[in-house]
């Protein structure tokens, strides 16, 4: 089994480079779990080069309140420098860990170029693509009360339909490797009654761009509390020729590889018998 999908900091912490002790523990629970390789894929927004290059991209979106909740929330986040980071997550694989260095790299509406850019140079094994924002609506941060107000006065449709297109523009500008939690809008438990056009939407996304999926236990820690995936859309994906990735999306120890043998259950039942493995950004097939 994979952990592709792990942070150092949890949201409203301030960043530190992480120490090879913290990412030898890291690595010491996910083996607990059966987990033998770990991605370490911190959010894109987290690092000052990409407050550089991205900060106000909210400013198309025309709602003051979106706009100022996201301002506020990425001021929060942009702190930590990306060389430092890139350096600690190295020198822990010259050190002999099983870990990768990854990215969760967010989509940005008409600038994934410069997303692009930011990362060019870079020696990542894995980059992941994910879709957080709507326009300015940073609709999984749920319990925000401008988010939650913005989920009342959009439908559930509407909201699903926005996010699978901001998908398809992540997918197929081919700067990442994995849809991560590819079913993100029902992190907070509202889902259209027949999801099933964008589920054919996002297979296809995958399957056109090459990108694997990813497969999270993050969502049943959620009010979702489902995976991401959900097993139809893993079917789907399946159908489609899309491997795929385990991931936890831990943002602290405890949750490294979490629940990764219920994981093992899921893609058993979807008809998978290997995962998406990478070295350089180059995909090959492993064991589950
Ligand atoms: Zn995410
Ligand atoms: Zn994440």
């Amino acid at each position: 089994m994979l952990d592709y999908h792990l942070h150092l900091w949890p949201h409203g912490t301030a960043a530190s480079t992480p120490t090879l002790d913290e990412l030898a523990a890291y690595c010491d629970t996910a083996a607990a779990a059966g987990v033998t390789e770990i991605a370490l894929t911190e959010h894109l927004f987290r690092f000052v080069q990409a407050d550089a290059a991205l900060s106000g991209f909210w400013d198309d979106d025309p709602d003051p309140r979106l706009r100022d909740q996201l301002a506020a929330y990425w001021a929060e986040h942009a702190h930590a420098d990306l060389d430092r980071y890139v350096e600690a997550v190295l020198g822990a694989k010259a050190a002999g860990l099983p870990v990768l260095l990854g990215l969760e790299v967010d989509h940005y509406a008409g600038r994934m170029d410069k997303v692009a850019a930011v990362l060019e140079g870079y020696p990542f094994d894995v980059l992941l693509g994910s879709v957080h924002w709507i326009g300015a609506f940073g609709f999984d941060q749920v319990g925000d009360p401008v988010v939650m107000a913005e989920w009342d006065r959009r439908s559930v449709e509407s909201i699903w339909d926005a996010y699978t297109g901001a998908l398809e523009e992540l997918a197929a500008s081919r700067v990442c490797d994995v849809l991560a939690h590819p079913d993100l809008p029902k992190v907070g438990g509202r889902r259209p009654a027949v999801p099933d056009e964008w589920y054919d939407r996002m297979a296809e996304a995958a399957a056109s761009s090459g990108m694997a999926a990813e497969v999270s236990s993050a969502g049943w820690r959620k009010p979702a509390a489902e995976a991401y995936p959900a097993p139809a859309l893993l079917a789907r994906f399946h159908k489609a020729g899309v491997p795929v990735t385990t991931a936890s999306d831990a943002h602290g120890r405890p949750d490294v590889a979490a629940r990764a043998a219920d994981l093992r259950v899921l893609l058993a039942d979807a008809g998978y018998d290997s995962l998406a493995a990478y070295r350089g950004r180059t995909r090959r097939a492993v064991a589950i």
